[in-house]
């Protein structure tokens, strides 16, 4: 299989700066498990999305003022998701950049028909269980 550069850790970090809005543990997971994405996709999010963990305990709702609206996509994480084992919180972060990667539409807030998310699904799903494979070796 062909070799697809990834950036390492601090380069995710470095590339992302102002996209990544969380405290430190989820900031953290979520540099390293972009680690294992083509680096294309972490100058993709770097250009056009906003990744969030709002840290307010009980958060139902949350405004993002524009100056924190950097691009024009946003993946945002509930803390929970930093709690689970790391293979799990990793699959759950590949999952929703695998969305953005492939331009899926939400589900939460567009109006899209079951079979429209189901294969949405799939496809993430697949992308980043290829990801994490193409990472390992
Ligand atoms: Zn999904």
């Amino acid at each position: 299989m062909k070799q697809v550069p990834r950036y390492d850790a601090e380069e995710v970090h470095h590339a992302l700066d102002e996209n990544l809005r969380a405290y430190d543990d989820a900031k953290a997971a979520i540099v390293h498990a972009l680690t294992k994405v083509p680096s294309r996709v972490v100058d993709s999010l770097a250009s056009k999305c906003l990744i969030i963990v709002p840290s307010v305990v009980g958060l139902r709702g949350i405004h993002i003022p524009h100056k924190v609206l950097l691009g024009n996509e946003v993946i945002a994480f509930a803390e929970r998701v930093f709690d689970l084992p790391d293979d799990e919180t990793e699959r759950l972060i590949l999952h929703q950049v695998a969305h953005f990667w492939l331009k899926h539409k939400s589900a939460a807030l567009e109006g899209i028909s079951k079979g429209e998310v189901e294969q949405q699904e799939k496809e993430a799903d697949e992308l980043a269980a290829r990801w994490k494979n193409e990472a390992k070796g």
